[in-house]
C-alpha cells in the first residue's frame, strides 16, 4: 500500500529559487542577474512593440473565439515556424520532409521529442542522450523522465572561458553509434559560448561518421546576434548535409511571449526517405503523444507570433524589435568589459564580448557569487552566469565595481 510519507523533500528549482529571494531583498540597489529574461534599460520587462500591434489585431478581430486548436496547433503559425528555422526556401520545406507540432514553448518542444524518441527510437538498443557540460539544467530532467539514460560532452573550457572544442568532438569520436547529441544552436545557455562556423562544419562531420542523430534546441534565434539567418544557420547547415534530426524551437525570448508558452516540435526526414509516408508517420504518432500529454495547445501566443511571421510588414518590424534587443545587450557587453578593464579588476575579460546571446559566464566563483549577493544585493546563479539583460546604464557602474571588489 502507498502513503504519501515515502515521498522525499525535492530540492527547490535553483533558478525560481533564487528569483524568490531577489523578490525578499528590500535593498534600492538590488540587481537581478539571475532570471533569464530580457529587461529594458530600466530593469524592466519589455512588450515588443510589434507584439502589442500583434495583440491590438487580434482584440479587434471580431471573428477571435476561445475554441479549441487543432492537436498539432494553428497551422499557419507551424508553418511559418518551419520558415523562420530552416529558411523560407528549405528545400526540406518544398519535398515535404518536415513535420511540425505547435508545443508548450521550448520545454514543451523538447519534451515532445524526447517522449517521440524514448518511444521509437532504435528501441531495444543502446540510446544514450548526450548534453554539453554544462546545459540548461531542464535536459537533465525532461529526457530522465522518459527514461533516456544521458551523459555529457565537454564544452566549456574553465582556462580560455571559451569552447573545448578538442573535448568535444573527442567525444562525439568515442560516442556509442546512435548517440543522441543535444545541441544548442545559438547563443548557449548557460555559456554563450558558440561553436564557429567552421567547428560546426566538423561537428556535423563527426555526427555524420559516427552515426549520431542530433536534437537542435533552439530558444534565441534573432534574439543573440539580431540577424535570424546567422542565428539559425547551424541547423540549416546539418538539414543541408541531409541529416534526419528534431528541432525544438522556443518563442519565449525572441517575441518576448515568455508567459504565453509558444513554441513548436519540427521532425526532419531524411532525403532519402519515401518523404510522404515516413512524415505521414511519425505526423500521425506525434499526434497521438501530443493529444494524451496536453490534448491541444493553447492559442494565443501562437496566434500573435502567426500574426506577425505571416506579415512581412510586421515581420520586418519584429527584426528591429530583435536587433534592438540583442543591441542593448552587446552593447552592455561592451561596456562591462571595458569598466572591468579600466579599473584593472584581476583576470582577462574579454570572454564576456566573445560571448553572445543572454547569458555570460562570467568566471566567478560560487564563493565570490555569494559575496557578491551578501555585500552587494547581486543575484546570479552559483556558477557564475549572469544574464546580460538585467544590466543596463543605470546599475552597470555599480556591478562593474562590486565584481572588481569580490574578485580581489
Ligand atoms: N532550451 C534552452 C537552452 C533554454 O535556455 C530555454 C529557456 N530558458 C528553453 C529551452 C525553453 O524555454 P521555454 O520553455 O520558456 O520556451
Amino acid at each position: 500500500s502507498f502513503s504519501a510519507d515515502v515521498v522525499p523533500q525535492a530540492p527547490e528549482d535553483p533558478l525560481f529559487g533564487l528569483m524568490a529571494a531577489y523578490r525578499r531583498d528590500t535593498d534600492p540597489n538590488k540587481v537581478d542577474l539571475g532570471i533569464g529574461a530580457y529587461r529594458d534599460n530600466n530593469a524592466k520587462p519589455w512588450v515588443l512593440p510589434v507584439v502589442k500591434k500583434a495583440d491590438e489585431i487580434l482584440r479587434n478581430d471580431p471573428n477571435l473565439n476561445h475554441e479549441y486548436l487543432p492537436i498539432a496547433g494553428l497551422a499557419d503559425f507551424t508553418s511559418a515556424s518551419q520558415k523562420l528555422v530552416l529558411g523560407a526556401d528549405s528545400p526540406a520545406i518544398k519535398e515535404k520532409r518536415v513535420t511540425s507540432l505547435q508545443t508548450i514553448s521550448g520545454t514543451g518542444a523538447v519534451h515532445l521529442g524526447a517522449l517521440f524518441l524514448s518511444k521509437f527510437y532504435r528501441p531495444n538498443q543502446q540510446r544514450t542522450v548526450y548534453f554539453s557540460d554544462p546545459t540548461w539544467p531542464n535536459h537533465f530532467q525532461i529526457f530522465s523522465n522518459v527514461q533516456l539514460p544521458y551523459l555529457t560532452y565537454p564544452y566549456f573550457d574553465k582556462e580560455t572561458r571559451g569552447l573545448d572544442f578538442d573535448g568535444f568532438i573527442n567525444t562525439l569520436n568515442n560516442a556509442a553509434e546512435g548517440s543522441i547529441i543535444v545541441l544548442h544552436a545559438c547563443a548557449h545557455n548557460p555559456t554563450g559560448v558558440d561553436p564557429t562556423q567552421e567547428q560546426w562544419k566538423e561537428i556535423a562531420k563527426v555526427i555524420k561518421e559516427r552515426k549520431l542523430f542530433p536534437f537542435f534546441d533552439t530558444a534565441y534565434q534573432g534574439f543573440a546576434s539580431g540577424d535570424l539567418a546567422r542565428d539559425g544557420w547551424a541547423i540549416r547547415y546539418f538539414v543541408e548535409q541531409g541529416f534526419e534530426l528534431v528541432i525544438a524551437q522556443s518563442y519565449a525570448k525572441n517575441f518576448g511571449l515568455y508567459g504565453e508558452r509558444a513554441g513548436c516540435f519540427h521532425f526532419v526526414t531524411s532525403p532519402t526517405s519515401d518523404a510522404d509516408s515516413v512524415t505521414a508517420r511519425v505526423a500521425s504518432q506525434l499526434a497521438i503523444l501530443q493529444r494524451s500529454e496536453i490534448s491541444n495547445p493553447p492559442a494565443y501566443g501562437a496566434r500573435i507570433a502567426s500574426t506577425v511571421l505571416n506579415n512581412p510588414e510586421l515581420f520586418a518590424e519584429w527584426e528591429a524589435n530583435l536587433r534592438e534587443m540583442s543591441g542593448r545587450i552587446i552593447a552592455m557587453r561592451k561596456a562591462l568589459r571595458s569598466k572591468l578593464e579600466e579599473l584593472g579588476t584581476p583576470g582577462t575579460w574579454n570572454h564576456i564580448t566573445d560571448q553572445i546571446g543572454m547569458f555570460s559566464f562570467t568566471g566567478l566563483t560560487e564563493k565570490q557569487v555569494l559575496k557578491l549577493r551578501e555585500d552587494s544585493h547581486i543575484y546570479m546563479t552559483k556558477n557564475g552566469r549572469i544574464s546580460m539583460a538585467g544590466l543596463n546604464t543605470h546599475n552597470i557602474d555599480y556591478f562593474a565595481k562590486a565584481v572588481d571588489k569580490a574578485v580581489r
